[in-house]
């Protein structure tokens, strides 16, 4: 199938043009901030309609003051208002964190839970997040789409989606199993560094060759 074969040679193409996170000097992972489970889950639940950098400020001193799920149970709620005060909707997250440690606590023995299903149970994880926590904490091949994922994963032609929902369950199941542990890191560079929600870089994008938006929209001037 052509999607297939396109959707291989992308990925090989993307493997080799990007750095893993763990490679790169990517200001998320130099800050620690998925260095731990209890780290990782906070920050992802942080990061909801938030940029990195204000993730990071938030971040930062708050993991100064708790390392653990009772330890942020524990705090003050004025307190972590004030920390986590540079990340959206940051009144609404306290709420969100203090009911997710609480179910952690009383439900999982104050660990993260290490299956999709347990974590998509806790407040405020979703269906991005829980992947991201399977992939990176617990190894699990999985690929977490967001935005920048489902706006490339279109414009190339790889899936025809309306929404994150069905493009993850779309790139998951073409995906073949070699590719999937570092899928997502390669697909969110290029959809943040080249193909940009407004004006993509098409002319220096390494995979053009292969997308439908360039070959339609663009045209053949840009055509390797
Ligand atoms: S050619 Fe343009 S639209 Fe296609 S993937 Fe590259 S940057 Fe995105």
């Amino acid at each position: 199938m052509k999607r297939q074969s396109d959707l291989n040679a992308i990925y090989g193409i993307l493997s080799k043009t990007y750095p893993t996170f763990e490679n790169s000097d990517d200001p998320w992972m130099a800050n620690g901030l998925s260095s731990t489970p209890f780290k990782s889950l906070v920050s992802a639940a942080l990061s909801t309609m938030t940029t990195t950098a204000r993730v990071i400020s938030a971040a930062i001193p708050l993991y100064e003051k708790v390392d653990s799920f009772e330890e942020l149970l524990a705090m003050d709620d004025e307190e972590l208002r004030s920390i986590i005060k540079p990340v959206a909707h940051y009144n609404r997250k306290v709420r969100s964190l203090k009911k997710m440690c609480r179910q952690i606590v009383e439900d999982f023995d104050g660990k993260i839970p290490n299956s999709r299903e347990e974590l998509l149970s806790l407040n405020g994880i979703g269906e991005k997040c829980s992947r991201l926590i399977m992939n990176f904490q617990f190894g699990e091949r999985t690929i977490a789409v967001d935005t920048h994922i489902h706006r490339l994963l279109n414009r190339l032609g790889i899936v025809k989606t309306s929404n994150t929902k069905a493009t993850t369950r779309e790139i998951n199941s073409m995906t073949p199993m070699r590719f999937k542990k570092h899928a997502h890191e390669w697909l969110i560079q290029h959809g943040m560094n080249v193909c940009v929600a407004r004006n993509p870089r098409c002319n220096e994008c390494v995979i053009r060759s292969r997308c439908d938006y360039n070959r339609t929209t663009v045209g053949s001037c840009c055509a390797s």
